[in-house]
């Protein structure tokens, strides 16, 4: 990393690396094609306003072709590699476009037995950020346009990819705003915090943005849709925000892949990620626990060791 000039407002990185990575995923993404090895390649495409980015399922190498990398790649598309969404993909083996937080996803649907890693080829990408939600997608991206998380990534480089695309430039130094966030919650007295999480979940409008859009949430009936018996109140008032809150909190708990995507669709700007990160400050600091780029067959809640931290059992 260099400091450089950098102001909050400065270009973050010269254009022609999303350029380059552009020309490498449309080369890989089309030899694959031509030479029969994938059925399809899940990737980006221009979207429809100036900047924005959209899901591709390229199955021929003229939309292979089309394909692009740039700062308006904000989803995670290893959320159609479940088994379930791989159902709409055409059979036989994919290849995925993956930022290194999407890679984090891939692996943990990989540990979680959604699909082979022989079943995907994973075209990786060093990437030096995307934007944040609400940035302005005309300007070059800049600090004060980039993706919280980005600001502390610490997997810019993929690992275990079938192949990388792009080379990563010199990245400056930016705040931590994520962790200045998270060091000002743990700073609250347990009463501060209930009163500030009653305050966001309040305003919940229960729309399932954040579920549909995770990776993680592939169950086909979910717990908090039932109504025979209803487990959650599925209209959007406190007592079931709170509850429809903390059941998406612990079903995520060590599976997490901290891609931010629940956070950025949330249409009531919900810190949804600064409550996965709590949580997966946690499962770290009890089991020594965190997900990672390879797959791990058990997470820390649904395994046990001898040792374990208990001081939770009242
Ligand atoms: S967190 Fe890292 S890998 Fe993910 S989009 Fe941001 S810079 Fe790219
Ligand atoms: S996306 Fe936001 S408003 Fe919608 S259900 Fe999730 S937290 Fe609530
Ligand atoms: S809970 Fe949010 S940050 Fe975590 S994997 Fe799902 S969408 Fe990504």
């Amino acid at each position: 990393m260099t400091q450089g000039q950098q102001t909050e407002s400065t270009p973050l990185v010269d254009p022609a690396c999303y350029a380059a990575a552009t020309a490498a995923i449309r080369a890989e993404a089309v030899r694959l094609l031509e030479a029969g090895e994938v059925t399809a390649v899940v990737g980006y495409r221009a979207g429809r306003r100036a900047g924005s980015a959209m899901p591709e399922v390229a199955t021929t190498a003229e939309a292979a072709a089309q394909l692009i990398f740039t700062p308006g790649c904000q989803n995670n598309l290893a959320l159609f590699l479940s088994k379930a969404k791989r159902e709409a993909l055409p059979k036989g083996k994919v290849a995925v476009v993956v930022k290194g937080c999407d890679l984090r996803a891939l692996a943990g649907l990989i540990g979680e037995s959604q699909l082979k890693r022989d079943e995907v080829h994973v075209i990786g990408v060093a990437c030096p950020g995307v934007y944040g939600a609400g940035a302005d997608l005309a300007k070059p991206l800049a600090a004060e346009s980039l993706a919280r998380k980005c600001r502390e990534c610490k997997v810019h480089l993929p690992e275990g990819t079938d192949v990388v695309a792009g080379t990563l430039p010199p990245l400056p130094d930016l705040a931590p705003l994520e962790a200045e966030e998270l060091a000002r919650l743990e700073a609250m007295t347990p009463q501060e915090r209930w009163a500030f999480w009653t305050e966001q979940f309040a305003r919940c409008i229960r729309c399932l943005a954040c579920r549909q859009v995770c990776p993680f949430c592939f169950c086909t009936q979910c717990l908090c849709d039932r109504n025979r018996p209803q487990a959650v109140d599925t209209s959007p008032r406190p007592a079931g925000n709170t509850a429809w809150h903390i059941v998406r909190a612990m079903h995520l708990a060590g599976r997490c892949a901290g891609c931010a995507e629940c956070e950025r669709v949330c249409p009531m700007d919900i810190p949804l990620n600064l409550l996965n990160r709590k949580m997966a400050q946690e499962l770290f600091e009890l089991y020594g626990f965190e997900t990672t780029m390879q797959p791990q067959e058990q997470g820390a809640l649904t395994s046990y060791r001898d040792g374990d931290d208990q001081s939770f059992i009242k």
